[in-house]
């Protein structure tokens, strides 16, 4: 496609009927509230890469938010405003989410041409974009619905494949850019242009990223990590040299790219085979990443990450077994109930971060034998039992239990006859000592 062409036979292939009929009534809305509405950024650059997109990103002149109030009287949505920038945001059951921005006419925009001003508001606003691939638009309006613009030649790096930033200070304006670039890099299998990554090299060197703030960064690390190409973005955050000023300490080593590849891995395996458990890759890769720190720094990157305490948990849990663990379980062949004790209480990431970093196949038969068959194996008996057997309840009746469990788990009892008959020894001889 090339600017002015007609999108609509696009979005009526591509775009879902739900979609298709919300960009309608936001036609139709816009017509009727005499508002100029145009679809822009990473909404028409899926459009075109044929990607699924359930974000819509409005520009709206004059104003976004009264428009938004009205398209939401039809829509019935969550609708959030911030008078300050003039935008709005609408979430629809169906998990869409609508973004509407204001594009103010400045103030040099001479009103003698008329066509030249409308489009020099929406190129304002287009122009503060991150890349040029994310400045695309599509006018909304009748008549020319559908009309793609691209004021940027965002179609020719599109299809080039390029990640090319609209200005030399853009990493400096706003130094998230960086990570941005190569999330998309990643993401659609893109280069980045050739000035751009060296202004990103410059950016790199005068270390600006120090200057976002830490929650920006935390909300941007959290987006790379739910990638499908997570560890290809770590990995080329430290080639890029920009690892430095996010996961200070942490070096780049075979071990650390072998072990991030192998945890995508474990989480789809996991995922797949595993239906009862659900795991998030991005804590295993940031797992597996930390493991190259000690503990101690493990625990203040995390925290200079913003990460919440729900998040940090599994991790550091993961990051301060596994060598252990490692060790343990190459030292010697244990028995099923030495699995158990080794492993019980530790979350999943932790023997799926064991997997990964590792290829002997002592430790992988040994995680899934915990996690798909140790760890459901309880006693056939309980302290019920054993009071029905006459005996006394005490702190005693756990440990029999416990025992019971773990000769249960190494096959020396079969059926709840034996164990019975095993745990009336057991307290027998107990009561013979205490007396
Ligand atoms: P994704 O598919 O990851 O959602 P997106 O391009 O839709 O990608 P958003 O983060 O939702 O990205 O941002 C919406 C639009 O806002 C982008 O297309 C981009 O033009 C613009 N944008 C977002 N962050 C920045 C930034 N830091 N600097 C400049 N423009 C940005």
């Amino acid at each position: 496609p090339a600017a002015g062409d007609d999108l609509t036979p696009l979005i009526n292939s591509r775009l879902s009927k739900k979609i298709q009929s919300l960009l309608l009534l936001v036609a139709q809305k816009a017509d009727k509230e005499n508002v100029k509405v145009f679809a822009v950024g990473g909404f028409i650059r899926d459009l075109l890469l044929n990607i699924k997109n359930h974000d819509l990103d409005l520009v709206v002149e004059p104003a976004a938010i009264p428009f938004a109030e009205e398209l939401n009287k039809m829509l019935g949505g969550r609708l959030t405003s911030h008078e300050k920038f003039g935008t709005a945001s609408i979430v629809l059951p169906e998990g869409i989410h609508i973004d509407l921005v204001t594009s103010r006419q400045e103030f040099y925009a001479r009103p003698a041409a008329l066509p030249e001003v409308e489009q020099s508001s929406l190129k304002n606003d287009l122009f503060r974009r991150d890349f040029t691939i994310n400045t695309l638009a599509c006018s909304l309006n009748s008549p020319g619905f559908g009309k793609l613009i691209d004021l940027f030649n965002g179609i020719g790096d599109l299809e080039k494949g390029l990640i090319r930033v609209l200005y030399n200070l853009s990493f400096v304006e706003d130094p998230l850019r960086v990570l941005r670039a190569i999330r998309f890099e990643q993401r659609f299998g893109f280069r980045l242009e050739e000035t751009t990554l060296s202004l990103m090299e410059n950016a790199a060197q005068t270390r600006v990223l120090e200057k976002v703030s830490k929650e920006r960064l935390h909300d941007e690390l959290v987006l790379a990590l739910q990638e499908e190409k997570a560890p290809e973005i770590l990995i080329r955050y430290f080639t890029l040299n920009i690892a430095p000023m996010i996961f200070p300490g942490i070096r780049l080593s075979d071990a650390l790219q072998e072990r991030l590849f192998a945890a995508r891995e474990m989480c789809y395996w996991a995922n797949r085979n595993w239906p009862d458990t659900e795991v998030v890759p991005g804590n295993l890769y940031l797992a597996a990443l930390l493991l190259e720190a000690p503990f101690q720094e493990a625990r203040h990157i995390c925290r200079r990450l913003r990460l919440p305490q729900k998040q940090r948990e599994p991790i550091l849990a993961a990051v301060e077994a596994v060598p252990r663990l490692k060790e343990k379980l190459l030292a010697n062949a244990l028995k099923p109930s030495e699995l158990y004790r080794l492993f019980s209480g530790q979350p999943v990431e932790t023997l799926l971060l064991l997997q990964a970093d590792s290829k002997q196949s002592r430790i992988w038969e040994s995680t899934a034998l915990y996690w798909e068959k140790l760890r459901h194996i309880q006693p056939h008996i309980s302290g019920h039992d054993l009071r029905e057997l006459g005996f006394k309840p005490g702190p005693g009746f756990q440990e029999v239990l416990s025992h019971i469990r773990a000769a249960r788990l190494n096959g020396e009892v079969k059926n709840r006859e034996e164990e019975l008959a095993m745990a009336k020894k057991m307290l027998a001889a107990r009561e013979r000592n205490n007396a």
